[in-house]
Order: structure tokens, then sequence, then C-alpha cells
């Protein structure tokens, strides 16, 4: 961001996703989605299974290329500038990626040598990113060792391992006990807070929205709501999200039945 000037470099959002669309074969899954992720703020991505969640996050990760619209992490394009846009993002996708037959400690600086760091300062970032997520004691012992919960703070450990500005949470806490599910939420909260990071929290689950929250409502590939909480309510004349989500998307089951 050399070329901007620092208060104007302060204000380029996280993530800014403007009129993406994109089908598997005939079959069209997003249909002119668009979303701002601010710096250090948690916006929810809620969407019943099938709405289109992983799809946009495999778009802004490059798995798949996006050919409408434009994606932008901090300011850079992720097709026209690829490596400076994925340096400045971290992911935690749905399934679990970690190799169970190794330590907390070997996985995170395989990451690290991936990031093009090795030695003592990998020990060392691999080290402070287990600090973030209380599992620094834990270093030497095998992944295969931890409970699902501590796998995913493991997992968030290794995002933010090159300190992203953008992190993408893709139904982090699916299968997670309740206890586990809270401890995971408050830790990326905390991430958001302390670290100035931007969340894009991709969930089918109501109960993870706060009132203070951002929200955008995907359904069937198509944003319904981009706001604030307060106002989703007000806007559909309810009292809950649950409700809301209801009224905006006519679905008659809750959105945690139809998971
Ligand atoms: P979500 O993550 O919100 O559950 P997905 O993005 O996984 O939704 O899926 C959106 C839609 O795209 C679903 O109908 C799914 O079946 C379809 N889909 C996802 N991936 C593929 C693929 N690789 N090929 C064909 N269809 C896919
Ligand atoms: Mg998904």
């Amino acid at each position: 961001m050399a070329s901007k000037a620092p208060a104007e470099a302060e204000r380029t959002p996280a993530l800014v996703v403007s009129g993406v669309s994109h089908s598997f074969g005939d079959r069209q899954v997003l249909d002119n989605v668009s979303l701002t992720v601010e710096q250090g703020a948690f916006v929810v991505l809620l969407g019943l299974n099938g709405a289109g969640k992983s799809t946009l996050f495999s778009l802004i990760t490059r798995l798949y290329d996006n050919v409408s619209g434009q994606i932008a992490i901090r300011g850079f394009d992720v097709r026209r500038k690829p490596s400076e846009a994925l340096q400045r993002l971290g992911v935690v996708f749905q399934s679990r990626t970690l190799d169970i037959d190794l330590t907390l400690m070997q996985n995170l600086r395989y990451h690290a040598a991936l990031h093009g760091f090795a030695g003592r300062a990998a020990a060392e970032s691999a080290r402070q990113a287990l600090e973030l997520v209380g599992l620094a004691d834990r270093a030497n012992e095998k992944i295969r060792a931890l409970s699902g919960g501590q796998l995913r703070r493991v997992e968030i450990a290794r995002s933010m391992m090159h300190h992203p500005d953008l992190l993408l949470l893709d139904e982090a806490t699916v299968g997670l006990d309740l206890g586990s599910r809270e401890s995971v939420i408050k830790i990326v909260r905390d991430l958001v807070a302390h670290e100035g990071v931007g969340v894009l929290w991709a969930t089918h689950l109501m109960d993870e929205v706060l009132p203070t929250d951002r929200v955008v409502v995907l359904h069937k590939g198509k944003v319904l709501y981009d706001g604030p909480v307060p106002q989703l309510l007000t806007q559909t004349g309810t009292t809950s999200v649950r409700e809301a989500f209801r009224n905006l998307t006519g679905t008659k089951t809750t959105i945690d039945e139809a998971a």
C-alpha cells in the first residue's frame, strides 16, 4: 500500500466482492453477489446449506477463477494481483486440513515454509500464533491428541501466521460441542478486536449472530440482506435473526433444522 496515503490505506476494506456470479455447467449458484468486509469487522455470511457460501470462498481464495465481477483483498484484485491479494488472506476451510500424525508445531512450521520463512523465524511465528489461540503449551503434541475444537483453533492459528488483513472461516464450528463452539467464536471475535483483522464468518447457525454484527444473508446464490442486525429486524418486522431469515427467504424450516 506504499502508493496510497496512510489515511486512505487505513480505510481500504479487507474485502470487496462486487457483482460476482458463478455457475457449475448451466447451474447458476451465485447471482451478482456483492459484499464488503471493513477492516476490523466481523461479518456473518448466513445461509442454508447449498446457498453458495463455500463457492464464494473458493472464488475469493482463487480455487476457482471468477469470470464475472471483481474481488479485492485490501484493494488488490485477486485476478490481476493474486500474490499481493493472497498474502493478505487467511483461510479456515470447511473440511479439516491438518496432518494428524504431525505435531502442532510441525504443522505450523510446514505452513510457514510455504510462506517463505524457515528456521527460528518460523518456529517463533508458530509459537506466537499458538499463543493467540491458547494452545502454546500443546505445541509438541500430535494433532491426533486434540479435540475437534482444539483442532479448529490450530487451523485458526495457522491462518493467522502471516498476519493477514482478512480471515475467511467456512462453517468453522460445525460438529463441535457447545463449549468448543463458544471458545472458537470467542477466539475469532478477539482476533477482530485485538489484531484488527476483518472476518467473514460463513455459517448456517443463527445463534452465532450477535446484535452488533453485520450480516449478509445469502439464499440460493443471491444476497437478500446486507447490513446491521438491528436494521434486519426492523426491516422484516421481526424480533430475532431466525424469524427475520424465515421472513426474508420464505423458508418454513428453521435454518438450524435445515442443516
Ligand atoms: P454452501 O457452502 O452455502 O452450503 P456451496 O457453495 O457448497 O453452498 O454450494 C452451492 C451450490 O453449488 C449447491 O447447490 C451445490 O450442490 C453446488 N455445487 C457446489 N460445488 C459444486 C461443484 N464442484 N460442482 C457442481 N455443483 C456444485
Ligand atoms: Mg459450505
